[in-house]
């Protein structure tokens, strides 16, 4: 039975007049429903201050023997300034689009980083404590620096982030002032989940705007591992609103609400009293429809606003203006025998608000942006009884998953009003055949399955296990290396094989790690390194001419032996003639797509996009390669497309090509070449039986060998150089 730590800012249990409550949610229903296939342990504050060291102890011990509960105690001022302070007044609102909303105090965040490495430290604990290796699930915008704290103190744990929230677009997303370090934190995890493809693809623009981080649509690559992005929309919790609608209470609530309302149809509306549920936007539109429809008495508009945040300012102003908005429409509309909203500034209970989904003939639920809403779900789990209707906001992420719904703008008050009067005029076939296929859905794929397919992708060990394959024959190389009588030569390609590859080129300079590497190769004397790479001559000569290497500079067109002052070349300028026309091709790209570049080397010419908009720079590359597929078929060119770039170069010239001169001209008893990328193929392909061929990376490849990633290759080649140096 795998281990589960789920951390989340809150318990499922709240702390209030010395006893322990029970809250219920999505996320708290979608871990219940794992039952016992799990071993489920959940870190989280249990809500309020408990401050006595003593008691602090006893809770933390009860929390544990009955629930395996973990809790975080905050104290004061980490509740005021990570709780209500960045989480909840600068980052929640930032999250929904509501700038003007969004403050932001430096000790806010001095205090989230603080509270993020408590958790960490009590994760860490619960690691230790573990008898297995346990998958860590964290959630949500409270603890988006937890991820990489736990990386960075467990390098191989697996740790998942889901996002409850929205993820907004990168322009919205920039303005926030720690913008790089909470996207860093949150790499730190193996897999993040969002609701929405939109809020993924949100995610992954912002990536590249603020850390220059290109990345594949389900995955980016870091240092240490890669990030597996997915879309995992959040379901309800069907089991139990079956179950409570089996109940006498519920039963009885439902007859009382059928003689209270008879003859009346009821729209009903349900959330937390919270500024982005567009409440103040809905009331305008119901203002709207009231003005508008000639006997609008026959309907009632019941809103159950359940109070939330009351210590933030922002939640104060609001609820002031939703009563005086709500007295004033009953102040217009109301007579002497009916009132056209019904307000109710407090919780339900659970059976009532069941009767209530079933009762409701429509559901008017407007949030101006909303990560999910799991209200819309649950009322059409409920509708049982009548074929309501649901009226959905187009920015809540339900809307994605709900497209039977009426989808309404929540910011066009004309629209929303006229979507409610079509609502309560729709015939009885249409309802049901609209309300049918959502009903399915909402069943289908509920919060269990949910959370089964999250950590189902989280714990696939396919990448580690093809890891260890490959190690045990990476040390079988090795070891021939090592053994091997007489001369060797090593043709190493340096960027993306030996350096990461970095986000301009110039960053790749030997680090202090590469330098080390670099002397103890040069150390041993019968090893020949050939240095060989697609960059200028004059980039390798003023970074590796320290080192003992011949060096290989534009994928073999000049050579500087070692022990030569002067580099050869080994073609003629007139062979280029084409590249004049290429840039013509070239050039009108660099100046329509921003962000890109082109770069004329001596035997070949580079269309660069790294540095563009993803989308946009992978669209124009394919319009550029069709543009060259056409034009160039009969000059003596190779077309390549690699990584963010274009590349048209010369077919005389090739790392293949100058690998055979040399082997030609020496005498080596064993041979190994190495790279990332295309134009290191054609070393992959010079096959015979004492080369060994090395791919950095992941990708088809003619090599025989692969290694993961240019850390692990370094690694490799110090332990050989290591070996070597002992035998
Ligand atoms: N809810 C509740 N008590 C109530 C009214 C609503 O517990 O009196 C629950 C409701 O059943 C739903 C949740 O509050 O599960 C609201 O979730 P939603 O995703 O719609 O919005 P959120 O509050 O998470 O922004």
């Amino acid at each position: 039975m795998r281990t589960i730590i789920n951390v989340s800012n809150r318990l499922p249990v709240t702390f209030k007049n010395g006893a322990f409550t029970k809250s219920s949610g999505g996320l708290i229903s979608a871990m219940d429903g794992l039952g016992s296939r799990v071993n489920l342990q959940w870190i989280g504050w249990p809500g309020g201050r408990i401050e006595s060291a003593s008691r602090q102890k006893s809770i933390a011990t009860e929390l544990r023997d009955t629930y395996h509960y973990i809790p975080v105690f905050l104290d004061e001022t980490e509740i005021e300034n990570y709780y209500d302070g960045f989480s909840n007044s600068s980052l929640w609102p930032l999250l929904h689009y509501l700038l003007p909303y969004s403050r932001n105090e430096e000790r806010w965040y001095r205090s989230y980083h603080l509270v993020n490495q408590k958790f960490s430290r009590l994760v860490l604990e619960a690691i230790e404590k573990s008898p297995d290796h346990p998958l860590v699930w964290i959630h949500d915008y409270h603890l988006m620096l937890l991820p990489a704290m736990l990386r960075e103190k467990i390098p191989d744990l697996r740790i998942g982030f889901f996002l409850h929230t929205p993820f907004p677009n990168f322009e919205i997303f920039r303005c926030h002032p720690n913008r790089q370090t909470l996207l860093e934190g949150l790499l730190g995890a193996d897999q993040i989940g969002f609701h929405t493809f939109g809020y993924l693809n949100h995610f992954r623009h912002t990536l590249l705007g603020i850390l220059g981080k290109a990345s594949e649509m389900d995955r980016i690559d870091n240092k240490s591992h890669s990030t597996a992005l997915g879309v995992y929309p959040i379901g309800i919790n069907i089991d139990s609103f079956k179950r409570e609608m089996q109940t006498g209470s519920y039963r009885r609530y439902l007859n009382q609400y059928q003689i209270a309302y008879q003859g009346k149809k009821v729209v009903l509306s349900v959330e937390r009293l919270d500024y982005t549920k567009g409440i103040l936007r809905r009331l305008d539109a119901i203002e709207l429809y009231l003005k508008e429809t000639p006997e609008p008495k026959n309907t009632i508009f019941i809103f159950i606003c359940v109070p939330s945040r009351k210590s933030v300012w922002e939640y104060q102003t609001l609820i002031h203006k939703v009563e005086v908005k709500i007295s004033q429409i009953n102040g217009k509309y109301s007579t002497i025998m009916d009132i056209p909203i019904l307000f109710m500034n407090q919780s339900v209970s659970f059976s009532e608000l069941c009767a209530l989904y079933s009762f409701a003939d429509v559901a008017l639920v407007t949030p101006l942006h909303d990560g999910m809403n799991l209200v819309a779900k649950e009322y059409l789990a409920c509708q049982t009884q009548k074929s309501g209707v649901l009226i959905l906001s187009e920015l809540a992420g339900a809307a994605q998953e709900l497209s039977h719904a009426i989808i309404v703008n929540p910011y066009d008050i004309h629209g929303v009003a006229r979507s409610i009067r079509e609502a309560l005029s729709l015939a009885g076939t249409e309802r049901k055949r609209m309300l049918a296929p959502m009903r399915t859905r909402v069943i289908k794929y509920n919060a269990v399955y949910w959370a089964e397919s999250f950590l189902s992708q989280l714990a696939e060990k396919k990448d580690s296990d093809a890891l260890k394959k490959m190690n045990t024959r990476i040390s079988s190389v090795m070891e021939r290396l090592v053994s091997a009588p007489g001369k060797q030569a090593w043709f190493l390609d340096y960027d993306g094989t030996i350096s990461d590859l970095k986000q301009y080129p110039s960053d790749a300079a030997p680090d202090e790690e590469i330098t080390t590497l670099f002397h103890s190769l040069s150390s041993l004397a019968h090893l020949d390194i050939y240095l060989i790479s697609g960059r200028k001559k004059e980039d390798m000569e003023q970074w590796f001419s320290p080192f003992r290497f011949h060096l290989i500079a534009e994928h073999g067109y000049f050579i500087k032996k070692y022990n030569n002052a002067d580099w050869e070349q080994m073609g003629t300028e007139g062979e280029m003639g084409w590249k004049q026309s290429v840039m013509d091709i070239f050039n009108p790209y660099a100046l329509t797509t921003p962000g890109s570049s082109v770069e004329e080397k001596t035997t070949s010419v580079v269309w660069h996009y790294r540095r563009t908009d993803s989308e946009f720079g992978t669209w124009k590359a394919h319009q550029l390669l069709n543009e060259l597929y056409s034009t160039l078929s009969n000059l003596p060119v190779e077309i390549r497309h690699g990584h963010k770039i274009v590349e048209v170069s010369s077919v005389l010239i090739n790392k293949g090509l100058a690998m055979q001169r040399f082997l030609a001209d020496n005498e080596y008893q064993y041979v190994l070449c190495a790279g990332d990328d295309e134009t290191d193929e054609n070393m992959f392909k010079v096959a015979a039986d004492n080369i060994q061929s090395f791919k950095i990376g992941k990708g088809q490849t003619s090599a025989r060998n692969q290694i993961a990633s240019p850390k692990a290759f370094r690694h490799f080649l110090t332990e050989t150089a290591k070996k070597m140096q002992e035998k």
